[in-house]
């Protein structure tokens, strides 16, 4: 009898055995259907023969075997194998944001097979003057001639109708095809020609082919890194391999992938979360046969089956959302890494903001360093000016001067973007006879008052209600919005500038399927315009017609406890900042503060990213912060405060035990209640990665054992970003 280990979708650290029937046989890769508990559980065949505990009575029989090809091939195991081990998550639900949730449920691959049409014989030996009175049907005839064809390719040029005719009259029937690897038919647009750093750039890229190699791409906004993107990718393609190239959600925009499929003639694949199941299913197919060319995606597009994959590139290397913030908290670009590492292949991480850690990485010789300081259209990256607030009337917080400026540049046509890093009408209420505010009934902060939506909101658990008449303290009815939000602002700009449109692009506006699509489009018509909006204006958007950014309010980002917020903050205003003066004309940034002297700003400001990020990584070294060290968190909540401390206080003892390891904590959580639970942390520090390592693979099946830890809700996060 042969024994196999098996991986299963559950939250449990261990392994599982099962015994393979006789006379049968599997594949490492496969999937099998086990007994689990009461349940029957879909998993994958992870070992043959392992060094198993177990009796062999002990263990139960292999109910079911899906397939005999692996699912999941050697290198994706391996590197699965990898995450599950590096941040301390079980296997089986690491292997659940690789695997499609159709795979998971166990649907047979066949059933999404390519349906395809050929001529039947009677179809071979028809003459054109048999289709006479049909263009269609002669059209369609023809096609076939030369092969058959999938479905979707046949139906991009011919009606349904027409092929079901042909069918009717037994000339075309349907089969089952095998999907084929895409054709390369060669650019379908002409290249722009490389300014020599984007010259440099491509051709060590090019060189690297074939080989794991990472690279990190610095250039300053607007300096045309999509175009070493699109110029690195070409030659790939010509020999019929496939590159992933990872965004930031709100980057994977329709303009981006267009400006891919507008350069190649080639199959480019969209990946994200707002896929169907089904979209999914059929991506994962096309990545795993080789027809997909290109596939654009957010973060777990990382885990695709690519059959021959040749380069990876990720975009905005430095941007958050690239780490997984819950669950499996992978961070999308490490793992881009080790995936290189284990497919052989180049790795390509661009950005005008690197991350800290991939400059020190630059800085230890592990990533080739390649820059391009100039614009590629040779426009100079846009001043700053400060506008001090403390000197300045305000309208409806707007500095004088800076209205001034805004009137100057709408009379010119141009367009003005206003960065305002609050969605929502107003922060707060405020009762305005005792100061009351309107709080969060399960977290320790303010709602946000949303008028279009009429409710009061929580930003952190999402819970809404309806906006009170009353003061909650002392009964008054004068209840007013305190600061502001972008809601607020858009009212605001349409009073002070009431023939200019204005945008808005936050998380409201855009909640709508296709909503940012067409907001950007708005944008991307010239004429005077106002665009006002959160965050999503820092991301790597085009936007040609803006001469003047305004940065509304910086001040609540100057003094936080995390020490990673100098370093957040600078690759924001730089984002921001970028995109001004994209276009024919020059731009320029006001940044309007009450804290003009404060040290950060002027050194963002005099000195730009690339010589602060500089200076700040000399400084985490002084301090021996990451990435000098490394840093793991465990986090607790419960209802009650004082079992999450009590929890990590053990946690911290059983630290003890390991020299060359820090402890921080156990400390509340900045945001200390959350949907109705206390949070806390501890922070464990080490230089020395291996013994970080080592410790956490001792400690934590010891901590799994504690009856206290089946009363708090934990979780280990591998160097955690957000503190
Ligand atoms: P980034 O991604 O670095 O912000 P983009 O790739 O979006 O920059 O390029 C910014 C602008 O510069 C685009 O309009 C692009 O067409 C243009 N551009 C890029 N490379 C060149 C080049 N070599 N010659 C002329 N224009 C270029
Ligand atoms: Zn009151
Ligand atoms: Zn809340």
């Amino acid at each position: 009898m042969t024994v196999i280990r098996v991986a299963l979708p559950v939250p449990l650290r261990q392994h599982f055995d099962y015994l393979l029937p006789e006379n049968s046989s599997v594949t490492v890769g496969c999937r099998v259907q086990v007994p689990f508990g009461q349940r029957q559980l879909i998993g994958i065949v992870w070992q043959i023969d392992p060094d198993s505990p177990f009796e062999h009575c002990q263990l139960k029989a292999v109910s079911h075997i899906l397939e005999d090809a692996p699912v999941i091939s050697g290198t994706l195991r391996l590197l699965l194998s990898f995450a599950a081990e590096y941040y301390h998550h079980p296997l089986g639900e690491v292997l659940t944001a690789a695997l499609p949730a159709l795979l998971r449920e166990g649907r047979q691959l066949r059933d999404y097979a390519l349906t395809g049409y050929r001529l039947t014989a009677a179809g071979e030996a028809a003459q054109s003057s048999d289709f006479k009175r049909s263009a269609k049907q002669l059209a369609l005839w023809q096609t076939l001639q030369t092969s058959p064809l999938a479905e979707d390719t046949l139906l991009q040029q011919h009606h349904r109708s027409t092929l079901k005719q042909l069918i009717d009259k037994g000339m075309v029937v349907a089969e089952t095809l095998e999907r084929q690897p895409y054709a390369y038919q060669g650019l379908a647009q002409t290249p722009l020609q490389l300014t020599v750093d984007q010259a440099i750039a491509v051709s060590a890229v090019q060189q690297a082919y074939g080989k794991f190699q990472p690279f990190l791409l610095e250039g300053v906004t607007g300096s045309g890194k999509t175009e070493v993107y699109l110029q690195c990718i070409a030659p790939l393609l010509a020999r019929g391999e496939q590159v992933l190239l990872l965004l930031p959600e709100i980057g994977l925009t329709p303009q981006t992938l267009q400006r891919f499929v507008q350069r190649f003639n080639v199959p480019v694949l969209a990946w994200h979360s707002n896929l169907s199941d089904g979209e999914r299913l059929s991506c994962w197919l096309q990545a795993a046969s080789g027809s997909a060319a290109i596939v654009i995606g957010t973060r777990s597009a990382l885990f695709l089956p690519f059959r021959q994959l040749s380069l990876i590139i990720i975009d905005e290397e430095h941007d958050l959302s690239l780490k997984q913030q819950d669950g499996f908290r992978y961070h999308a670009r490490d793992l881009a890494i080790k995936r290189g590492s284990l497919e052989g292949c180049p790795v390509l991480l661009g950005s005008a903001t690197p991350s800290l850690e991939s400059l020190y990485n630059c800085q230890q010789k592990r990533y080739v360093h390649l820059e391009l300081q100039h614009r590629a259209t040779g426009q100079s990256l846009p001043p700053f000016e400060l506008i001090d607030l403390k000197q300045q009337q305000l309208q409806f917080g707007l500095a004088d001067s800076s209205i001034k400026q805004i009137r100057g540049q709408l009379a010119r046509g141009k367009q003005v973007m206003l960065f305002l890093n609050r969605r929502g009408f107003a922060p707060a209420l405020s009762c305005q006879d005792c100061g009351w505010l309107t709080e969060c009934k399960r977290c320790s902060t303010f709602t946000t008052y949303h008028k279009h939506s009429r409710q009061l909101l929580c930003h952190h658990c999402g819970a809404s209600r309806p906006i009170p008449r009353q003061c909650g303290s002392c009964g008054s009815a004068r209840l007013a919005p305190v600061g502001q939000g972008t809601e607020q602002l858009e009212e605001h700009l349409q009073q002070l500038f009431a023939d200019t449109p204005v945008t808005r692009l936050d998380r409201d506006s855009t909640r709508r399927k296709g909503a940012l699509g067409e907001l950007l489009k708005d944008i991307n018509q010239a004429g005077p315009r106002l665009i006002l909006g959160t965050q999503m204006l820092a991301k790597g958007h085009h936007f040609p017609f803006v001469t003047l950014v305004v940065i509304v309010d910086v001040d609540g980002a100057l003094y936080s406890a995390d020490f990673r917020a100098p370093e957040q903050l600078a690759q924001l205003l730089t984002q921001v900042a970028g995109r001004a003066g994209r276009g024919n004309d020059k731009g320029k940034v006001l940044l309007q503060t009450q804290h003009p002297e404060h040290a950060l700003l002027q050194d963002i400001i005099q000195n730009g990213y690339a010589a602060f990020a500089r200076s700040a990584l000399l400084e985490r070294q002084q301090t021996t912060l990451p990435p000098y060290q490394h840093l793991a968190l465990f986090r607790a909540e419960a209802l009650q405060s004082d079992l999450c401390q009590q929890w990590l206080q053990q946690v911290a003892e059983l630290c003890q035990a390991y020299n060359g390891l820090q402890r921080l904590g156990p400390l509340l959580s900045p945001l200390e209640r959350k949907a109705g639970k206390y949070r806390w942390q501890l922070h464990l520090y080490s230089q020395n990665r291996p013994l970080l390592h080592h410790a956490l693979g001792h400690i934590l099946p010891e901590i799994t054992r504690w009856p206290l830890s089946r009363k708090v809700k934990w979780q280990l996060d591998v160097d955690a970003l957000d503190l």
